[in-house]
C-alpha cells in the first residue's frame, strides 16, 4: 500500500469524516493537503484569516502533519501525489460551481499520472442534487423540500478511526497565524455542546431575539467543515428521544432542524442551478430600475451603519467589527438596502460576502434573493422590513442597539429605535435619517408595479 492523499477544503476536522476513512482504508498512511488556491483570495481578509485559524487547529490535531500548499489545484494536487507516489487522492465531494469545476480541472489532471480522485460524501446531511419532485425537477420552494429532505433521512455519523498514520516530513508553508480559542473541531464541539446544554431549550422562542444572544453561533464551524452537519442532527435527535411530543425542548430540535435544512436547500438550489449565485433565480424583477450604487454615499452609509436607522446601523457596525450579524439584522439590513435604498442584491450580497466570517455562497446570496424578491419565496417583493417595528418587536428594551451605537447610549429603553422622537436622540452625534422609511416603501412598492407592467 502507498500514501494516500486528503485534499482538505470544506471538512477541515478528523471526526465524523467519511473522506479521511476512506483514505486510511486505502494508503499505508495518509498525507493532508490544503491547497492556497489564487481563487481564495476573493474571499477576502476576514474569512481568509479564519481558514488560517482553522488551518492552524488542523495542524495541531495532525502532529504537523498537515501540508499547506499554494498555487492552482491543478498544478499543486497531481505534484503532492506524485511527490509521495500516491495512487488516490480523496476529497469530500465539493458542490458549488467553482469547487465542481474545479475538481473536474483536478480530476483530469490526475488521471494523466494515472492517480484517481475519491470522492466521499458531502458538506451536507443529505448531498445536494439528491431530491428531486415528483416529476424529477429541482425543488423550488422550501417547505416541500424540507418534507422531503426528513423522509429521505441521513446516515449516522461515520466512526471515529482509532489512530490514523499520518504521513510526515513533507515540506510545505508553515502556518503563520496564532492558534485561536474560537477556530477548530475541538472549538466547534464545546460551542455545540455549550449550546445544546444551554440555549436550546429556549432556542424556538428566543432565536429572534438578537439582544438575546440565543443562537448557536454554529454557522462558522459548519462554513469551514469543522464540524459536520450530520454530528449535530444526531446529536439533536438524541436530545427529543424519550421526550412528550410537545416539549420545550422539542420544538427547540424541531426549529433547528429546520434552520439546517435550510442551509441544505439553498445548496441544493446553487446545486441544480449555478447561475443564481450572482443573478436573479427568478427573473420577474428583471425590469427593475434600481439605483447606482457604485458612487452613492446612500450605500457608503449603509455599508458603515451610518443610516440613522438605529437597528439598521447596529446590525452593520456588528458587521464589521465581529464578521457576524444576527439572522434577524441580515434581513433587515438586506431589506434597507434593496428596498429603501433601490439598490441590486448582488451589491449587498458582496458586502457581506466580504466581511462574513461565515460568509457561504449558496446561504448568503439566496438570503439576499429571499429578501429581495427574487428567490425562492413565492410573493416576497411587498414585504418590506419597517427597521423600527423590526426594532421594537425583536430589540423590545433597545438592549442590542445601544451596544452596537455608542452615540445612542443615553437614549432609554425603546425609544432608541426612533432616536428623532427623543428630545436629545442626536445630541452625541448620531446621523440623521438618510431617507424617509415610509416614503422609500411607496417608491419600492411604484418600481415593482413599473417592473411588472414593463414585463407582461
Ligand atoms: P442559528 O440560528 O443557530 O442556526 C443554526 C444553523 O442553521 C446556522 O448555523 C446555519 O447553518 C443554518 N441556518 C440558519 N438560518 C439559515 C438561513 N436563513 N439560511 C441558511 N442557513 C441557515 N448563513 C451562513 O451560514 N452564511 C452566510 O453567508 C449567510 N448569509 C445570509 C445573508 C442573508 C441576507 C440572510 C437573510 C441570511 C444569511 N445566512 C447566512 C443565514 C443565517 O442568517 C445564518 O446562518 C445565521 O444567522 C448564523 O447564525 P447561527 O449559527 O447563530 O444561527
Amino acid at each position: 500500500m502507498t500514501t494516500a492523499v486528503l485534499w482538505l477544503r470544506r471538512d477541515l476536522r478528523l471526526g465524523d469524516h467519511p473522506a479521511l476513512l476512506a483514505a486510511a482504508a486505502a494508503g499505508a498512511d495518509v498525507l493532508p493537503l490544503f491547497v492556497v488556491d489564487p481563487a481564495l483570495w476573493r474571499a477576502g481578509t476576514v474569512r481568509t484569516a479564519r481558514l488560517e485559524a482553522s488551518l492552524g487547529a488542523l495542524s495541531t490535531q495532525t502532529g504537523g502533519a498537515l501540508v499547506v500548499r499554494r498555487g492552482r489545484p491543478e498544478h499543486v494536487v497531481p505534484a503532492v501525489a506524485e511527490e509521495v507516489a500516491a495512487r488516490e487522492v480523496h476529497v469530500t465531494r465539493e458542490t458549488t460551481p467553482y469547487g465542481r469545476r474545479r475538481d473536474d480541472r483536478v480530476r483530469e489532471a490526475l488521471s494523466l499520472k494515472q492517480i484517481e480522485l475519491v470522492e466521499t460524501g458531502t458538506p451536507y446531511a443529505v448531498g445536494p442534487g439528491l431530491l428531486r419532485t415528483a416529476s424529477g425537477t429541482a425543488y423550488q420552494v422550501f417547505t416541500p423540500f424540507s418534507r422531503a429532505w426528513r423522509d429521505h433521512g441521513w446516515p449516522t455519523p461515520a466512526p471515529q478511526h482509532p489512530e490514523i498514520a499520518w504521513r510526515t516530513g513533507v515540506p510545505g508553508e508553515r502556518i503563520t497565524s496564532p492558534c485561536s480559542p474560537d477556530a477548530g473541531e475541538k472549538a466547534a464541539r464545546s460551542r455545540w455542546r455549550r449550546f445544546l446544554e444551554q440555549d436550546l431549550d429556549g432556542y424556538a422562542e428566543a432565536r429572534d431575539r438578537p439582544d438575546l444572544d440565543a443562537t448557536s453561533r454554529m454557522s462558522v464551524h459548519l462554513k469551514y467543515g469543522e464540524i459536520h452537519p450530520r454530528t449535530m442532527l444526531a446529536d439533536l435527535a438524541a436530545r427529543a428521544a424519550g421526550r412528550p411530543a410537545r416539549s420545550t425542548r422539542d420544538d427547540g430540535v424541531q426549529r433547528y432542524v429546520t434552520e439546517l435544512c435550510w442551509r441544505e436547500f439553498y445548496a441544493d438550489v446553487l446545486w441544480h442551478r449555478p447561475g443564481s449565485a450572482w443573478r436573479d433565480l427568478r427573473d420577474e424583477l428583471r425590469e427593475m430600475p434600481y439605483a447606482d450604487a457604485a458612487t452613492s454615499p446612500l450605500v457608503a452609509a449603509w455599508r458603515e451603519g451610518r443610516t440613522g436607522y438605529p437597528l439598521v446601523d447596529a446590525g452593520m457596525r456588528q458587521l464589521l467589527e465581529q464578521g457576524w450579524m444576527h439572522n434577524r439584522l441580515r434581513m433587515v439590513t438586506a431589506s434597507f438596502l434593496v428596498k429603501d435604498l433601490h439598490v441590486w442584491w448582488p451589491v449587498g450580497a458582496r458586502h457581506f460576502l466580504d466581511h462574513l466570517l461565515d460568509g457561504d455562497l449558496a446561504s448568503n446570496n439566496h438570503g439576499w434573493q429571499w429578501v429581495a424578491g427574487t428567490g425562492t419565496d413565492a410573493a416576497p417583493f411587498f414585504r418590506v422590513f419597517n427597521p423600527v417595528s423590526q426594532g421594537r418587536r425583536f430589540d423590545p428594551e433597545g438592549d442590542y442597539v445601544r451596544r452596537w451605537v455608542p452615540e445612542l447610549a443615553h437614549v432609554p429603553g425603546p425609544a432608541v429605535h426612533e432616536p428623532w422622537r427623543h428630545p436629545h436622540g442626536h445630541a452625541r452625534g448620531y446621523p440623521e435619517r438618510i431617507v424617509d422609511h415610509a416614503a422609500e416603501r411607496l417608491e419600492a412598492l411604484r418600481r415593482y408595479q413599473q417592473a411588472r407592467a414593463r414585463r407582461a
